[in-house]
């Protein structure tokens, strides 16, 4: 009887023990996407969760948590559990340009999250509508001058890459389009394509497909070289807009004190994804820049982020003034 109590108290034991971080993982992962589907973030991710789990051995579901330009997911992501099986695909609005706009923002970048590591970097490029009166950079900024009371500008709300990005341009330009929010750039595209709206900066993965259909119009890119994914594209610097150069990137997160073996799992298994040539061909063709060697992982990622916060807060400061 004794024997029989213990045995049954040792299943009872490892029955309710939380598994170990070594065997993880043993159920599916959550991969929370801050914005709607359809848009860059959501299209990285999915593109590399795919890969991680068939790494992991385990699903790697994602969910869509919009609001609050990517900072509502983000707090989800910050708050939850440390166990490896919710994690984030943030980036450089969520995790760079939000401290600067929110005084209340619930997480810290720096020290609420276990970085992961790097799994896009994502150049930014003025799209407009199909109808809109100017194809270069140089008619775009007379337009948008000339318009700058009616003209619509489309963003993924506050903080987000679109909004932060399309600020510095108004600002740089001296104009002030009518913002119009969206819980991403997926649903914000489709009103591009409808017409609805004017114009806006987004990241080049979510909008490459209509740029090519001629859907909507790319102006330019904001980098200085051109991208070998939309080699006729001008950048801004060749077309007359030499100010606006910035660009984005996509990353994966898990909440802060994350265990360590978790850690490099996630970790490897976001670094086989970039390796993998299916996820590889896709990332490039969508126009996105894939990190290499010492850009990728937690340090890389923590690094990243805090020059990332550095950077942005005093643009931010100088562009709300
Ligand atoms: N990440 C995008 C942005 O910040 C939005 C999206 O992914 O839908 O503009």
């Amino acid at each position: 009887m004794k024997r029989m109590l213990i045995a049954a108290a040792a299943a009872l034991t490892l029955a309710t023990a939380p598994t170990k971080a070594q065997d993880y993982p043993t159920r599916p992962v959550t991969m929370i996407v801050p914005f709607a589907a359809g848009g860059p973030t959501d299209i990285i991710a999915r593109l590399v969760a795919e890969s991680m789990s068939k790494t992991l051995g385990q699903q790697v579901i994602i969910e869509n948590v919009a609001g609050a330009g990517g900072t509502t997911g983000s707090t989800r992501a910050a708050q939850a559990a440390p166990d490896g099986y919710t994690i984030l695909m943030g980036h450089m609005g969520t995790h760079g340009a939000a401290p600067g706009l929110y005084k209340n923002l619930k997480y810290n970048p720096s020290t609420d999250f276990t970085p992961i590591g790097l799994a896009a970097g994502t150049p930014i490029v003025i799209v407009t509508k199909k109808a809109f009166p100017a194809d270069d950079t140089k008619g775009f900024v007379s337009y948008v001058k000339a318009n700058n009371d009616k003209i619509t500008q489309a963003h993924a709300g506050v903080g987000s890459v679109s909004f932060t990005t399309c600020m510095l341009l108004t600002h740089q330009l001296g104009v002030k389009a009518t913002a119009v929010a969206y819980t991403g750039t997926g649903p914000a595209l489709n009103d591009l394509v409808g017409g609805q709206v004017d114009y806006m900066c987004d990241q080049l993965p979510s909008v490459i497909a209509q740029v090519r259909a001629g859907t909507v119009k790319a102006i330019s890119i904001a980098l200085p070289e051109r991208s070998p994914a939309l080699p006729n594209l001008a950048t801004t610097k060749e077309s007359g807009l030499p100010e606006f150069q910035v660009s984005a990137w996509n990353a994966v997160f898990a909440p802060k004190n994350l265990p360590e073996p978790i850690k490099a799992k996630l970790a490897d298994s976001l670094s086989k994804a970039l390796d993998d040539d299916k996820v590889k061909a896709r990332l490039l063709d969508l126009g996105a820049v894939i990190p290499q060697g010492k850009e990728r992982g937690p340090d890389a990622l923590a690094a990243l982020v805090k020059s990332e916060v550095d950077r942005w807060g005093p643009i931010l400061k100088s562009v709300q003034q």
